[in-house]
């Protein structure tokens, strides 16, 4: 409950344009992209534009123990913002500024409201670029995706945002600022803050600056789509292609019933009738493109491809990577709601595991589209279901367990890139054990020992 002192404390430091109580208003607060999550609407709903500004938001929830919920652009896929405990939620999109490209040390300082393809058009200016490439660019925040530590597209050969990361500035649960990081490619002094805070999804501090590696922009790319009868043998090729140490930097799968939706949805001229198609881009050097371009083609038929597209003009590309980046929605267009998990293995697993989710789908009689990032081993299996159907809702959380098992007894992971948040703080003890469990508490507690932001989240409060 919001003490009107605590509101006329947040006013008085942010304005009262930026502090919203309106309860309707506040609705568009109480959810996230995540969905069949809880909905909770938050006491008051700010937007900071300073450090200093969050600094004072948050001695003021400490003096009224009021939870504070970071918000970017709320496009994430585990219940991260969503207010549980209701509180503050505080919007970062204000502070929005790209602070500096530096192109002679190869780095960017942005404040966590930028989003990422505006960083990109400036590093571009350079002939530089900012890897990670969540399918969200063009809406999603550097705050959040740092946050969440996101990936994307490009996963297999540039990595996620966790390798970008080289310092911040970051407000702590007891409201001092601190910062760290600098632009030395070499820097290991003390314990590595950056990896803490990197995917803390907002329950260590709040992010209020970044500083990030940028890359080279690739010479040359080249892409291609390799349609397949079986899946099983789509899930083969991408193994093959890994095998033959040649590193894409960009290789995804749709299998058909992804196919068909997407191509309803954005007429991109897909293979309706193809049990899979692999989509895969390699760039570089002109002359390193040229060849590998021809060992992915070459392993692509003999793995089985029935036909293998080679994108002749920018236009043919852009519209492979269009009806890619259109999975999701166009998924969610099939049933009211798309519960879409970010299961990840080893790439050797791959065939494993797109064949435990066809088994998993015919056991539980659900529709699951499987697409992804599956040459980094990041399969997101997209359960198209109606969260108001409460029997068909108790069948997709059986799936959904089974798909966090099997993806962990083949040695992967709860999650490639979408965070733990609140949809998958239940299964954290499948990887890392109970004593591991605790250790992540430990560490939320020696942070944010009153869980004042972003509870909920990751890990629980002891019992
Ligand atoms: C259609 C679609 C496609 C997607 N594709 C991908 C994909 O390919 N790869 C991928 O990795 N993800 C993907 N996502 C997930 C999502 O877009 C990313 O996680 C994104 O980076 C989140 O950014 P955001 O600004 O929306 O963050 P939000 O959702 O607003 O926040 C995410 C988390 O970060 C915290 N947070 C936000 N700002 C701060 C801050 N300044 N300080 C501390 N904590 C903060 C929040 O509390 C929350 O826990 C997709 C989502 C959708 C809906």
């Amino acid at each position: 409950m919001l003490k009107p002192e605590a509101l006329n404390e947040l006013i008085q430091v942010l304005g009262k344009e930026n502090v919203i109580t309106d309860p309707d208003e506040l609705l568009t607060y109480s959810y996230d992209a995540t969905a069949a999550m809880p909905r909770q609407t938050p006491d008051v709903f700010i937007t900071p534009s300073t450090t200093e500004q969050v600094a004072e938001v948050v001695k003021i929830a400490n003096k009224y123990n009021l939870p504070i919920y970071p918000r970017g652009s709320a496009t994430n896929l585990s219940g991260g913002t969503i207010p549980i405990e209701k509180g503050i939620v505080m919007s970062m999109l204000h502070m929005n500024k790209i602070i500096e490209v530096d192109p002679e040390n190869l780095t960017a300082t942005v404040q966590p409201g930028v989003i990422i393809a505006d960083l990109n058009n400036a590093a571009m200016e350079h002939g530089l670029f900012y890897p990670p490439d969540p399918g969200t660019v063009n809406t999603a925040t550097m705050g959040g995706s740092v946050a969440e530590t996101s990936g994307g597209l490009r996963g297999l050969k540039y990595g996620v945002t966790k390798h970008y990361v080289m310092g911040m500035k970051l407000v702590r649960a007891n409201g001092d600022i601190i910062k760290w990081g600098n632009k030395c490619v070499k820097n290991v002094t003390g314990y590595d803050l950056t990896a803490l805070f990197t995917g803390s999804e907002g329950t260590l501090g709040i992010i209020t600056e970044i500083l990030v590696k940028l890359n080279p922009m690739p010479e040359a790319r080249k892409s291609l789509l390799g349609v397949f009868d079986d899946i099983d043998k789509a899930g083969n090729a991408i193994s093959a292609i890994i095998r033959n140490k040649v590193i894409p930097a960009t290789l995804e799968i749709m299998d058909n019933i992804t196919i068909n939706t997407v191509e309803n949805f954005s007429k991109a001229g897909l293979p309706t009738d193809a049990e899979a198609i692999l989509l895969c881009e390699v760039d570089g050097y002109q002359e390193a493109v040229d060849r590998e371009a021809a060992i992915v083609e070459r392993i692509l038929k003999e793995e089985g491809a029935v036909e293998v597209n080679l994108a002749k003009t920018d236009e043919e590309r852009d519209k492979i990577w269009f009806a890619r980046r259109n999975a999701l929605p166009a998924l969610a267009q099939l049933r009211p709601t798309t519960v879409l998990e970010d299961a990840t293995v080893p790439r050797s697993k791959i065939p494993d595991m797109i064949k435990a989710v066809r088994e998993i789908a015919n056991k539980y009689d659900l529709t699951i589209g499987t697409f992804g990032h599956a040459g980094d081993g990041n399969l997101h299996p997209t359960i198209v279901t109606d969260e108001n159907d409460a029997e068909e809702m108790k069948r997709v959380e059986k799936a959904v367990d089974e798909i966090f098992e099997i993806a962990v007894s083949l040695g992967g992971t709860l999650s490639g890139e979408h965070g733990v948040g609140m949809a998958k703080a239940k299964y954290l003890p499948l990887e890392f054990g109970e004593a591991g469990v605790q250790l992540l508490r430990d560490i939320k507690e020696a942070c944010d020992p009153n869980y004042l932001l972003n509870p909920g989240k990751i890990v629980q409060r002891r019992d």
